[in-house]
């Protein structure tokens, strides 16, 4: 990849050019998703074997908490119990890779079928953030697994939040990679969305409006429990769900996060959590639901 930085699912691309006339970088990201593997997968293939792959990682996940469950009342585990968690885990890396292919099959033809419809913006906190989770194109240097973006917390000082690209390989010991959206040359190519495209004050003020923090929330609540097949555990490769968190404060920006309900071979519940921090993660959760994000375009 040279011009496409990375591609993701509902009509995004992040491309390594600041992008004056679309229908030019457009040409150039079609051009480039040819070229690609998974360009030229065939989609309705791709959709239905998504779907397979997330019901032999849910089987594969209760095969696991079985031989938890076992191993937690013998005390011990039987060698031909660690030998099939071996395999479990070879598995896993095979379909991790099936996953990540499909996933990237179907985004290039979403946006293939929007291309008409896009925008080129320049990169932002927001941009980032209304893609955090998501699995993306984009492979890891160190070891050529796909990479997903992550935020870190509220800085007081830069009053914003930092962002890394982070792999999603089963081992999670690559190093990051530092993504700050106002130093790069670059642009986002997406749908028009009120939510990113307003001027950040009105779309802050219209966020924060007590009205439609309050329908908001109750649309987030709709939510609670869905699977979100875009956020996936890479650990176990099952679409996360969107719960409470176990302190939540009740407030809109502090209260969800998607988990993953699978433990691992001892029994201890999964780790992988991405909490939902910011307005445009928000929007993105509730637009990848109903299709349309916190402000109605
Ligand atoms: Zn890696
Ligand atoms: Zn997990």
């Amino acid at each position: 990849m040279g011009f496409i930085e990375s591609l993701f699912s509902g009509v995004r691309v992040f491309v390594s050019e600041l992008v004056t006339v679309v229908a030019k970088a457009v040409r150039v990201v079609l051009e480039e998703i040819d070229h690609s593997s998974f360009g030229r997968a065939a989609t309705q293939l791709v959709q239905g074997a998504t779907r397979k792959y997330f019901s032999t990682a849910q089987d594969l996940v209760d095969e696991e908490r079985e031989l938890a469950e076992k191993f937690v009342r013998d005390g011990r585990r039987s060698e031909t119990d660690a030998e099939r968690l071996q395999e479990i885990a070879a598995e896993r890396e095979t379909l991790r890779k099936q996953i990540d292919a499909a996933k990237a099959s179907n985004a290039a033809q979403e946006f293939r079928e929007n291309q008409d419809q896009v925008v080129a913006v320049a990169p932002s906190d927001d941009e980032a953030s209304a893609s955090i989770g998501i699995i993306a194109s984009k492979t890891c240097p160190e070891c050529g697994e796909t990479m997903r973006i992550r935020q870190g917390g509220f800085n007081d000082k830069t009053k914003r939040r930092n962002f890394y690209w982070q792999c999603t390989s089963a081992k999670f010991s690559c190093p990051t990679i530092k993504l700050d959206p106002m130093k790069e040359r670059a642009s986002v190519i997406r749908k028009q969305d009120p939510n990113l495209d307003l001027s950040t004050p009105d779309r802050r003020a219209i966020w924060e409006r007590k009205d439609v923090l309050v329908e908001t929330a109750s649309r987030l609540r709709n939510a609670l429990g869905d699977d979100d097949s875009e956020i996936v555990c890479p650990a176990h490769l099952l679409p996360m769900k969107l719960l409470p968190r176990s302190q939540a404060d009740g407030r809109l920006l502090t209260t969800y996060e998607y988990v993953c309900l699978a433990v691992d071979s001892e029994g201890r519940a999964c780790q992988h959590r991405i909490p939902l921090e910011t307005f445009p993660q928000v929007s993105e959760a509730l637009r990848r639901r109903e299709g349309q994000g916190i402000i109605n375009s």
